[in-house]
């Protein structure tokens, strides 16, 4: 089984300077992230998954170097964000993934339906390519070796998602350590086999690095 990369999004300096991510009354999405992160990574390691949680004091481009210098072949990796909207009845779950990536946006399905199901209360926004994001493309879904997702978990912004942000922690890490599993599981049940295959007589799969996406 492959390691699993769990990130929390914002916490670190960027361009020298400190981001919070969204900032909502008393708390910020650094803030929250951390917490759902910190309850993610323990039940991982329960169910016996090697977890790596990058340090909240890099910045994005730092975290994203962090895991590519620690990626092997059959590794996933999750950044975690909240939402923010001007609209205050905006609200619900997403997991953004490369564009045009079938295999992609089935994994970040996974991801969503593991975390509703643990979060019934929270509403589906689906599965979205990062070229629909604010920012056109997302770095964390491109710039991975490996297959990598971000989830946006809640708003900020909305009453109901802060208060399952802060009173579902529990449950909301549960949906997000199984959705992991769940993915980890799929990305070594894809890799090629290592034995010799007994349809082919004297001939071997190459079992190559860095192919498992
Ligand atoms: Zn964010």
């Amino acid at each position: 089984m492959g390691k699993i990369f769990v990130s929390a999004g914002h916490g670190g300096l960027e361009k020298g300077v400190f981001d919070p991510g969204i900032v909502s009354g008393a708390t910020n999405e650094a803030k929250e992230m951390i917490q759902i992160r910190d309850l993610v990574i323990p039940e991982l390691r329960s169910r016996g998954f090697t977890t790596l949680s990058v340090p909240d004091d890099l910045s994005a481009d730092q975290s994203i170097a962090w895991i590519n210098a620690r990626y092997s072949a059959g590794d996933v990796a999750l950044e975690i964000h909240a939402s923010n909207s001007l609209d205050p009845v905006a609200r619900g779950a997403t997991v953004f993934y490369i564009a045009n990536n079938e295999v992609r946006r089935n994994q970040a399905e996974l991801l969503l339906l593991a975390l509703l199901r643990r979060v019934p209360q929270l509403p589906s926004r689906g599965a979205k390519p990062d070229t629909t994001s604010g920012l056109g493309s997302l770095a964390f879904c491109r710039q991975i070796v490996g297959p990598s997702l971000l989830m946006e978990v809640a708003f900020l912004s909305n009453p109901s998602d802060l208060g399952l942000l802060q009173n579902r922690r529990r449950e909301i890490a549960l949906g997000i350590a199984d959705g992991l599993a769940a993915w980890s599981r799929a990305v070594a049940n894809n890799a090629p086999p290592r034995r010799r295959d007994s349809r082919l007589p004297g001939s071997q799969y190459q079992y190559q690095r860095g192919t498992i996406r």
